[in-house]
């Protein structure tokens, strides 16, 4: 699941990324409101980071704008304003979480989940096709009784597979979830991926394979 992070503070971002990227989340980092309103055009994300005070702006008048543009992007506001009133009024112009800065890592990981958690449980703790089974929380991937180490990359797509375990995933969406815009990839990366991965899964002795659907996408299915 693809997020974006709106914080003007370098190292600040950088962590986020990593922390997020190590629970297994696409990050895109943007410093101001001008830039996370181009990502926003043209990306989807599953929830938004947002930093209140921002080099060209306040990330409040972002949200006010998000809100009248795309109701249901859970957003999560961090921010170094602890008053009851900054809260109250974070909340009340539409953010859906609201953590203060200094902040612990891990809890800010764990809110981000929590917030993906609420929509229609989207995110199963628990996602299997076959013999294989990914706990999305902890990362662990297994095929039949043994775990499978996979890279986080190799990681989220099977997550991506798993979640429509039998049917077909355009690569579209496989891409858009699996590469943020600050990826390098080369027009080829999401074929190198599902080769490694589906080799990855027939060494495992999986009974579950990654088929391609030329021109559409890949799924996972049962045998061969
Ligand atoms: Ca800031």
């Amino acid at each position: 699941m693809r997020l974006l992070v709106v914080e003007d503070e370098s190292e600040l971002a950088m962590l986020l990324r990593q922390a997020l990227e190590r629970a297994g989340f696409t990050v895109d980092n943007v410093a101001g409101q001008a830039a996370a309103e181009d990502h926003l055009a043209v990306a989807d994300y599953a929830a938004i980071v947002l930093d209140l005070g921002l080099a060209d702006g306040d990330g409040m008048t972002l949200l006010r704008l998000m809100r009248r543009q795309r109701a249901a992007v859970p957003v999560l506001i961090l921010t170094a304003r602890d008053t009851p009133e900054d809260r109250v009024a974070g909340l009340d112009a539409g953010a859906d979480d609201y953590l203060v800065k200094p902040f612990h890592m891990p809890e800010l990981v764990a809110r981000v989940r929590a917030l993906l958690r609420r929509p229609a449980a989207v995110l199963d703790v628990r996602l299997g096709f076959a013999d294989v089974v990914l706990e999305t929380d902890s990362r662990t991937v297994r095929v039949g009784e043994g775990v499978l180490a996979l890279s986080p990359r190799e990681t989220a797509l099977l997550e991506q597979l798993l979640r429509r375990g039998g049917k077909v995933v355009p690569r579209e969406s496989i891409e858009q979830n699996l590469y943020g815009f600050d990826t390098p990839t080369g027009p080829n990366a999401l074929e190198v991926l599902v080769h490694r991965l589906r080799r990855r899964l027939q060494d495992a002795g999986a009974k579950a394979a990654i088929h391609t659907i030329r021109g559409v996408g890949y799924l996972l299915a049962d045998g061969e």
